[in-house]
């Protein structure tokens, strides 16, 4: 695999300062007291509109004078009417079109990095292997070693017992520690998709967590509480899991290992990918291995059959540049895609994270026909979904990628009480990319990940329930 250098002027920057006296200054012109928590709102309000909209402070007064004219709000009002005017300069394109609740804003504490924060290089070489003592012996430490002979190995019973004496930071949760372990609890479960939303019935298969790719998005950074990458050793294990809960469950499902790390990134290591297609192949399920990467070679060494299919997340490669790092290029991702499917394998893709700027249209749908002249439709599924994190990594994001600009987007708190953009705009982003991809293709099943019904309907997918979505994508493929 090849991918790109990783970005130099990532760290932490000044040119993310705010001034602190702005709210004492917004006191003084406008003749009010805030209290701790105004402060911090005012400020982060003003940060926010100085970044995303390149006005002065001077600037964001006049507006604020100008809202204020011929009115004489006092206390109370007087703040929420200048936190309203500071909303709406900051939200322009939502602004006009619904009214803001602003309970739906999460104004965070201002927080500046205080610290370089750890990215991963582009070739994933561990600083150290930390082998629990029952996986000692399996074939995947073998490998690693071979691989691996300068990192250091250190033994101990159990991978949790790390976590005493390493104290977990923003700044050094992507280290290069590889843990080897034995799986002991959890095999396979069902993706908990996203409160009030429509799922799509998918289950993980947990062969691994964390990640050797550095997503300014990527919704691990919050999630995980271990440093590096954890691997689990014992594959025999998790294939006896899955016979036991397919006989229980006993109907079609679909299943992959793309969840909590990349299903290929690491391919060359743990050559799972061949040992999960000759224990998937053939049985009623549909085995989908999820990638950023370009590593196929294990696979292209497999007969191909019809319930694997190997995906690709795939997103305009200016943002491929600006919020994935350590990944394969667009290019490199296409052209895997290609030879996966000249030999003979599913494939499949999503649009996942698509990300909001004024130029998105033009960027999206050059990248829907980019896939369609590399590709050959139908694919076994796309599937479509816009930003969307928790509250919990605004700022984690602005301690890990402080010139992120994707952070500061028009996103709200939803009913998930995920930050996301405004319904009528990913409304909107579904319509146009389905418009796109059935000007090409109008056999591949397109569906929605973590969407509400409402925004199903209005974007032109009748579509009910979770259970409709999975019959749809299993139907077409097993
Ligand atoms: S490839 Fe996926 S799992 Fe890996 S960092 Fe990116 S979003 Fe996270």
């Amino acid at each position: 695999m090849t991918a790109k250098n990783y970005p130099e002027e990532i760290g932490p920057s000044t040119s993310l300062k705010v001034n602190p006296e702005y709210p004492r200054r917004i006191e003084k012109i406008f003749n009010l007291k805030l209290n701790r928590n105004q402060t911090l709102q005012i400020r982060r309000l003003i940060y926010e509109i100085k970044k995303t909209r390149k006005i002065d402070f001077n600037k964001i007064v006049q507006l604020l004078k100008r809202d204020l004219e011929g009115k004489d709000p006092q206390g109370k009002d007087k703040f929420r009417h200048i936190k309203n005017t500071l909303v709406s300069i900051r939200y322009p394109l939502t602004t006009p079109k619904i009214n803001i609740d602003t309970r739906t804003i999460f104004l965070n504490e201002l927080k500046l990095p205080d610290k370089k924060t750890y990215h991963p290089k582009k070739e994933f070489i561990p600083g150290k292997v930390i082998v629990e003592k029952e996986a000692r012996n399996s074939y995947l430490l073998n490998n690693i070693r071979k691989n691996f002979k300068h990192s250091k190995i250190e033994y101990i019973d159990y991978a949790s017992a790390f976590l005493k004496k390493f104290k977990l930071t923003p700044y050094n949760l992507k280290e290069p520690l590889l843990f080897i372990v034995k799986e002991r609890w959890d095999f396979i479960k069902k993706c908990p998709c996203t409160k009030n939303h429509i799922g799509c019935g998918y289950w993980i298969f947990n062969l691994g967590f964390g990640c050797p790719f550095d997503c300014s998005y990527c919704y691990l950074q919050q999630y995980q509480n271990f440093p590096g990458i954890i691997l689990p050793s014992n594959l025999e294990d998790f294939f006896t899991k899955f016979d036991t809960f397919f006989r229980k469950i006993n109907k079609p499902v679909r299943i992959g290992s793309g969840e909590f790390c990349d299903s290929l990134a690491l391919d060359h290591l743990t050559g799972y990918s061949s040992k999960l297609i000759d224990f998937f192949s053939g049985k009623k399920v549909l085995f989908e291995l999820k990638t950023k990467s370009s590593q196929i070679e294990n696979i292209l060494n497999k007969e191909p059959a019809k319930n694997i299919i190997i995906s690709w997340s795939l997103n305009p490669q200016s943002l491929i540049d600006s919020e994935e790092y350590a990944v394969s290029s667009l290019k490199e991702r296409l052209k895997a895609a290609q030879r996966i499917e000249e030999k003979g394998f599913k494939v499949a893709f999503h649009f996942d994270p698509i990300i909001y700027s004024d130029g998105w249209k033009k960027e999206y749908k050059k990248l829907v026909e980019l896939l369609y002249h590399k590709a050959k439709p139908p694919f076994a599924w796309i599937s479509l979904g816009t930003l969307r994190f928790n509250r919990q990594l605004k700022p984690l994001m602005e301690k890990r990628f402080p010139k992120n600009e994707i952070v500061y987007g028009e996103l709200f708190i939803g009913e998930d009480k995920k930050l996301r953009y405004p319904e009528f705009l990913r409304i909107e982003i579904y319509q146009n990319m389905v418009k796109w991809i059935r000007e090409f293709d109008a056999k591949t099943p397109v569906y929605l990940c973590m969407e509400s019904k409402k925004v199903w309907k209005d974007s032109l997918f009748e579509v009910n329930s979770a259970g409709q979505v999975e019959d749809l994508l299993i139907a077409n493929n097993v």
